[in-house]
Order: C-alpha cells, then sequence, then structure tokens
C-alpha cells in the first residue's frame, strides 16, 4: 500500500465528507493504493455516524474510535500503530490542510534524503493574537531543538514507514514529532 493518510478529529461532523471527497479525488487521479484512518477522539456530535458511513461506501476507509477525547497525540499514536502504508500521512480535519498537497511531500520523503516532511500553513486567517504567540513558540523550538520548521503546529506531515513505527507520542508530544523522530535516530 502506498499512503496511510492518519486524521485525528474531534467534532468536525461538517468538514468530514468534504474532506474525503477531496482525499478520494487526488487519490484516484494519482492511482495511489491507499487507506484512509479516521481516529475519532471522543467526538459528542454525527462525526462517528459520518465515518462509518463512509467506511461503508469505501473500503479504504477506516476508523478508530475513542469512547472519551484522549487529545490529538493519542489519536495520531492510535493511527500510527494500524497503519500500513509505505508514507504515511497526517492531517487536521477541518480542511485547514490541503490534500493537494500530499502528492509534492511524498515524492519529496521518497526522492530526497529525509524521513520526515512537515507541512507549513502559509496563510493564516488567525487573529493577531494566535499569529505572534505562535511565530514566538516556533522560533523558540527551532533554536532549541536546531530542527529547521517554520511552522511546528501545522498538522499535515509525511513520514517513512519505519519512522512512524519507531516513534511514541503522548501527551501534547505531537507538536514535537519532528524532535521524537530526531531523537529515535531519523535525521
Ligand atoms: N483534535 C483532536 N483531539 C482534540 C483536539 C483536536 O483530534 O482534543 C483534532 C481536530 O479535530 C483537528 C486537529 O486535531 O482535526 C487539529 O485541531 P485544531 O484544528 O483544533 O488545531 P489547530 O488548527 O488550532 O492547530
Ligand atoms: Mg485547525
Amino acid at each position: 500500500m502506498n499512503l496511510s493518510i492518519i486524521i485525528p478529529l474531534l467534532n468536525e461532523e461538517e468538514s468530514l465528507q468534504e474532506l474525503h471527497n477531496w482525499i478520494v479525488s487526488v487519490m484516484k487521479s494519482n492511482n495511489y493504493s491507499y487507506e484512509v484512518i479516521f481516529i475519532d477522539d471522543g467526538s459528542t456530535d454525527k462525526s462517528w455516524d459520518i465515518i462509518e458511513q463512509l467506511s461503508s461506501e469505501n473500503p479504504n476507509i477506516k476508523g478508530i474510535r475513542f469512547l472519551r477525547n484522549y487529545g490529538k497525540s493519542q489519536a495520531l499514536h492510535a493511527g500510527f500503530a494500524k497503519a500500513q502504508g509505505d508514507v504515511i500521512i497526517t492531517m487536521d480535519a477541518d480542511l485547514q490542510d490541503s490534500p493537494d498537497e500530499i502528492l509534492a511531500m511524498e515524492k519529496l520523503l521518497l526522492d530526497g534524503e529525509f524521513d520526515l516532511i512537515s507541512g507549513w500553513k502559509k496563510e493564516r486567517h488567525d487573529p493577531l493574537s494566535k499569529t505572534i504567540p505562535t511565530k514566538l513558540y516556533n522560533w523558540m523550538t527551532r533554536r532549541v531543538s536546531g530542527i529547521y520548521l517554520n511552522d511546528f503546529n501545522c498538522g499535515l506531515k509525511c513520514y517513512k514507514h519505519d519512522v512512524v513505527k519507531a516513534i511514541e507520542v503522548q501527551g501534547e508530544m505531537h507538536r514535537y514529532i519532528p524532535l521524537l523522530a530526531k531523537s529515535a535516530g531519523f535525521d
């Protein structure tokens, strides 16, 4: 299998169908063999019903359901454990990350000497109060880690299979997966 796309979500009923359709069209036009693993992190809306519906219509769609909210890191971890693809993509469910970027990220990962590619939210529509602390946070994380990433918080990332299977993600650590990958010996 070429790709596993891992999508953690909490109460995202409004975007799941559209996200699914968008991913499927990208997968079909590039002839990928793939799976999408939705991890429902304790949603209280109709998210899980939608995931069940999608997976009954499309065998590439899989779901994991948490009965309460454990946080994005735990959701990613559950997805990583289940993933079977040669390349593993993580993305947010709220349509902030574009499936159109998957092809370029996968190509960069496989053609280059990289174990991990991280997306970068170029356009931000958030209020300034959110943008400035994020910039400061990214700058500090870069200073501490020595890894150059523009946006540690971007949900869109692309990993080689072995990297994902070697790292543990807990608590708020999803923000630092590049650091975890580094300490596991992938850099
Ligand atoms: N999410 C999750 N569990 C949580 C909080 C968020 O699985 O406890 C999901 C959320 O549905 C989305 C992704 O994690 O798919 C990123 O969350 P959010 O959009 O709130 O983060 P931001 O865009 O502010 O980084
Ligand atoms: Mg978001």
